[in-house]
């Protein structure tokens, strides 16, 4: 048999058809980059480090939970449900921003594109900084209630490790003249 007319072997296509699915995300890389990120990466849940000391945190030291506030809620899920929401993706979007607010509309804008683009599973994970003046932490109701999206540490993201294994700077702020780093995530496909 002529080895030309053989098919290619099955790892031989499943690479040619990731190589061909990560060039179509490269379009939410893009797109972040045009709502002002400074960073912007494909990843996988494979890159996430969960920990659930992150959720220890979450619980004792945020203002937000002392309120109960619709920013932190976790709507009836436990921390095994939401590491397995994750894990249920093949790629993810991690976008970097100096700015809270930015990065919050950033997330919500790369999650309704790619959403738009018949990733119906598309989902933002950023602890919500949509309005420049936060109804909810002046104790009055969200005006926009849907389009908050949960908060990475109650899903025991360890964004300090994650974005270190990556690269990316990530440091403990020592005052608040500190140039932050900011993290978001889109859950694509
Ligand atoms: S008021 Fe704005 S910033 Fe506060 S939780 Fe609602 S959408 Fe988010």
């Amino acid at each position: 048999m002529n080895g030309d007319l053989r098919s290619p072997p099955l790892q031989f296509i499943d690479f040619h058809k990731k190589v061909k699915m990560i060039s179509k995300l490269e379009k939410y890389v893009d797109l972040a980059k045009t709502l002002n990120m400074i960073d912007a990466v494909l990843i996988t849940p494979q890159d996430i480090c969960f920990d659930i000391r992150a959720l220890l945190k979450c619980r004792w030291g945020c203002d937000d939970l002392c309120q109960n506030s619709i920013r932190c809620h976790v709507r009836d899920t436990t921390y095994q449900e939401r590491m397995e929401m994750v894990k249920e993706y093949n790629h993810i979007l991690l976008a970097h921003s100096h700015d809270a607010h930015e990065l919050s509309k950033a997330i919500l804008e790369i999650e309704r594109i790619a959403f738009l683009d018949g990733y119906y599973f598309a989902f933002g994970i950023r602890l919500c900084n949509l309005c420049e003046d936060c109804s909810v932490k002046k104790g009055l109701a969200c005006p926009t209630p849907l389009k908050v999206r949960p908060c990475d540490q109650s899903f025991g993201i360890d964004v300090y490790k994650t974005v270190r294994n990556l690269g990316l700077p990530c440091e403990v702020l020592q005052s608040k003249d500190d140039i932050q780093n900011r993290y978001g995530f889109v859950l694509l496909d």
